[in-house]
């Protein structure tokens, strides 16, 4: 549920209405909803409620914007990071540092350093050698790095494939076969406390019986690792978590999910974390566009916006669906195909689609793009950076700016040699 609701035949987020936020910021232009971002960090906690002291780390490159972290971090949560960048964003917000988790197959030993010298309170590692690393340069440094084993399971997650993790094919984390050696031989390692280990299977989950057989491995893992003399005191359960993307699509709730771990968890006698990022943020943004053009097409007519695949990227990256709503809806509909201005064909939002009627000038919206969207957005094409609103109630406030085509420009040099 979401707060991008129709009040008096226009669309508002909480009670502002998105006009406004066109009219003042511009369109193409991200809005966000704080109550929405609440209210899926109450809702995630407390599906968990029963498992006792968890620890949430957002994924932060769901949407890492920093006021959006700021809210996080006021729900309780911190954050789980991919890269140094990200573990600025988790502190510049105030994310409690023992609370970042840092994930990612590619840290550097440049990384590694930076996140021990800010006191990081886990790492989990995605290779042996890269626990042989961290344990050196913190053995160095007279610390003690805490980290878990990112293990891969060999399960199929049931989604797209290039949000598919936990194939053996895939490139995260060590085969489960091979962990407890593995373990053995990290866990020595002065510098390094090996705690526990950790899972992560993939995104857009809609099924829980890939997690749930996932997780029964990871239990068994537990107990072969005990079983060998180790003390496991930490099991990260990664995201993943589903959202629905189209009106009617039905997805595990976090209530399940709960249901669900409590169950496949039980006996471990763990402290258990988990990494969600989608089921936060997803539904917690919408991208605002304005139609440029309605230009008619052999079978139906291209709506083209003035957002495109470098503002969103996901129908172009995996296909995805966002539905699209007018802000100001007659009730009529329209067949069409909906684009961005970008050179690709790619840069299709939907084809042949019932769609409210729209002309040129109208506002429209791309829903549940508060996930995986202004993230990776680009400037390809010298478009500008996408903006971001976040509403508060009746209040809103631009919590990035718009980067213009220019200001790139201008950090761009032509080198002497090629100057006339
Ligand atoms: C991307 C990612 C997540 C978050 O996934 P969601 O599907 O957004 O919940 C969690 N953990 C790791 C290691 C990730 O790479």
């Amino acid at each position: 549920m979401d707060h991008f609701t129709l009040i008096d035949g226009a669309l508002h987020a909480e009670q502002v209405p998105l006009a406004r936020i066109a009219d003042e910021v511009g369109s193409p232009v991200y809005v966000y909803s704080a109550a929405t971002f609440r209210r899926h960090a109450r809702v995630f906690r407390d599906a968990l409620l029963p498992l006792g002291r968890v620890h949430l780390a957002y994924a932060i490159k769901a949407n890492p914007n920093v006021a959006v972290l700021r809210l996080l971090a006021d729900e309780g949560y911190g954050a789980d990071v991919v890269s140094g960048g990200e573990m600025a964003r988790a502190l510049a917000a105030g994310m409690p540092v023992s609370e970042i988790v840092f994930s990612g197959v590619g840290k550097t030993r440049d990384e590694l350093a930076r996140g021990l010298d800010a006191g990081i309170g886990q790492f989990n590692l995605e290779l042996e050698e890269e626990g042989r690393v961290l344990a050196e340069i913190a053995a160095a440094k007279g610390m003690t790095a805490h980290a878990v084993l990112r293990v891969n399971p060999d399960v199929d997650a049931g989604t797209h494939a290039k949000i598919s993790t936990g194939r053996k094919e895939n490139k995260f984390g060590v085969p489960i076969d091979r962990a407890p050696a593995m373990f053995d031989r990290l866990a020595r390692l002065p510098g390094l406390d090996l705690r526990g280990v950790a899972i992560h299977i993939g995104s857009q989950l809609g099924d829980l019986a890939p997690l749930e057989a996932a997780y029964a491995r990871i239990g068994e893992l537990v107990a072969a690792l005990r079983a060998a003399g180790h003390t496991i005191s930490r099991v990260d359960l990664g995201g993943g978590l589903g959202v629905p993307y189209k009106q009617g699509d039905v997805m595990p709730s976090p209530a399940e999910y709960g249901a669900m771990i409590a169950r496949a968890t039980k006996g471990w006698d763990v402290e258990l974390m988990f990494e969600p990022g989608r089921v936060i943020a997803g539904n917690a943004g919408v991208l605002l566009t304005r139609v440029i053009w309605v230009k008619p097409g052999v079978t139906h007519p291209y709506v083209i916006v003035d957002a495109a695949m470098n503002d969103l990227a996901r129908p172009a990256l995996y296909d995805a669906w966002h539905d699209f709503a007018a802000v100001h809806p007659t009730g009529e509909t329209m067949v069409a195909n909906i684009a961005g201005p970008v050179c690709e064909t790619g840069d299709t939002f939907a084809m042949g689609r019932t769609i409210d009627k729209v002309a040129s000038g109208d506002l429209a919206i791309f829903r549940t793009a508060g996930a995986y969207g202004a993230t990776m957005a680009s400037t390809y094409n010298s478009r500008a950076l996408v903006p971001e609103v976040l509403v508060d109630g009746d209040r809103f406030a631009v919590v990035a700016d718009r980067i213009a085509a220019e200001t790139i420009l201008a950090a761009e040099r032509v080198p002497e040699w090629l100057t006339r």
